[in-house]
């Protein structure tokens, strides 16, 4: 990847990622990928050098950079070779805890992220639902008050991490959808323990194509007690204030994304050149060198769209010029491009490696196996379609 044009921070962290990274080879990714074992290692690695917190406020003991930086950082992960399942170790910890660190009180943000910064607790992010799918205004998943408490009921799908967790971000319903006047209303969110001892707690592993060494999940909650000082912000407002972590996590799949492009290119790359042919390379072809130019090109001009959308949702924050429709529609964009762009190069380098792309040994069917999730979450391409469709070409919405 072409670094000119990053900030010194960014930088930084591409420097000391790659090393942390650098333990990691192929081969522990791909046999991670094979047994299911969740890369605990990686986790221990970054928390212990205060990656966890690379995005959360200094006095929490973050390191209180941006999502320009953090972005870097998953692209860096993922560009190792870790893929989509070594970002995925960590990054729910990353963009979930967003909201938290804007929107909790001051008591909660020192009682909630101090430990995960430490890498002594860890999230994962349960929105998803199996009945409701992306319309995810309809989620169905109750929180009803009982006390100084709230009993949660509903389950969740897909959701990554859950077993190695020991908190959720939750966003759940304080309102049933039939009594408030906008579906956006009445979603409530929540940063719970997710203690898998107590009663109405139970989680399904779901058998998927890649990522395997991450954990995804059903999770069941049938009367699951929480304390009432676990809802983050004011009841009823979760969409409004869930979103300013969605938007994070769109550049950060974005950063993923480029991260496994660029890898699977180099490997592409590098094969193109030894592998040997009716007596030449088969790189000196330009039936294999043209698609693979191409896709760096498309990958350079993800890269663009995604730092660019990191910048704006990072400097939105003291510059008023910059609406949050600008952030949205950029960080929408970003997450797009970046997943085609990435998903492009990983089938360019299978097919370039021939019937060896088929095989394990050289990695690039395992990138093109976990390149798919970004395509599909945390919104799929043809929700950002809609979204640009109506949002910036202010077309009838048509969904
Ligand atoms: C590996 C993995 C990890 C995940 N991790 C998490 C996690 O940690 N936490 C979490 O909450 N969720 C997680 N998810 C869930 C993910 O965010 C959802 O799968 C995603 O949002 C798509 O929702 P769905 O699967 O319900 O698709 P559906 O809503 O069922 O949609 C199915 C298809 O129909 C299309 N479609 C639906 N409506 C329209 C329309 N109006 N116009 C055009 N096309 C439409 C969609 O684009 C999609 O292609 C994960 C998913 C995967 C695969």
């Amino acid at each position: 990847m072409e670094t000119s044009g990053f900030t010194p921070e960014q930088l930084d962290v591409r420097e000391a990622i790659s090393k942390i990274c650098s333990k990691y080879p192929d081969e522990y990714w791909a046999e991670h990928d094979e047994s299911g074992e969740y890369p605990h290692e990686l986790h221990t690695d970054l928390a212990k050098d205060g990656w966890i917190g690379i995005a959360l406020p200094e006095d929490l003991g973050g390191a209180g950079l941006g999502i320009s930086e953090a972005t870097m950082m998953l692209h860096t992960i993922a560009e190792s070779g870790a893929g989509i399942a070594g970002a995925q170790s960590i990054h729910a910890n990353v963009y979930a805890t967003q909201p938290v660190a804007k929107f909790a009180t001051p008591e909660q943000r020192q009682r909630m992220l101090p430990d995960l910064i430490a890498g002594k607790s860890r999230t994962c992010f349960g929105v998803t639902e199996p009945n409701t799918g992306l319309e995810t205004l309809k989620l169905r998943t109750s929180a009803k008050k009982d006390g100084d408490q709230y009993l949660i009921s509903g389950q969740k799908i897909w959701i990554s991490s859950a077993q190695v967790a020991t908190k959720m971000v939750l966003l759940a319903r304080t309102t049933p959808l039939e009594e408030v006047g906008k579906p956006s209303e009445g979603l409530s969110l929540f940063f719970i323990d997710l203690d898998k001892s107590a009663s109405g707690l139970e989680l399904k592993r779901i058998k998927k194509m890649g990522g395997r060494a991450i954990d995804a999940n059903e999770v069941f909650f049938d009367n699951y007690r929480i304390p009432a000082d676990t809802l983050i912000g004011k009841e009823g407002e979760g969409f409004k204030i869930v979103l300013h972590g969605m938007n994070a996590e769109r550049c950060l799949l974005a950063g993923e994304a480029l991260g496994i492009g660029y890898v699977a290119l180099k490997r592409a790359a590098e094969y193109a050149k030894d592998r040997v042919v009716f007596g030449r390379p088969i790189g000196m072809n330009q039936g294999i060198q043209h698609p693979l130019a191409s896709a760096y090109m498309h990958l350079e001009a993800a890269k663009l769209a995604t730092y660019h959308a990191a910048r704006l949702y990072d400097n939105s924050s003291n510059d008023g010029s910059i609406t949050q429709h600008a952030v949205g529609v950029a960080c929408n964009s970003a997450k797009y491009l970046a997943a085609e762009a990435a998903f492009t190069a990983c089938e360019r380098a299978v097919l370039t490696h021939g019937g060896m792309g088929y095989a394990q040994e050289y990695h690039v069917e395992r990138y093109l196996r976990e390149v798919f999730v970004p395509r599909i979450a945390p919104v799929s391409r043809e929700m950002i379609m809609n979204y640009i469709g109506e949002k910036a070409l202010g077309l009838p919405r048509s969904y």
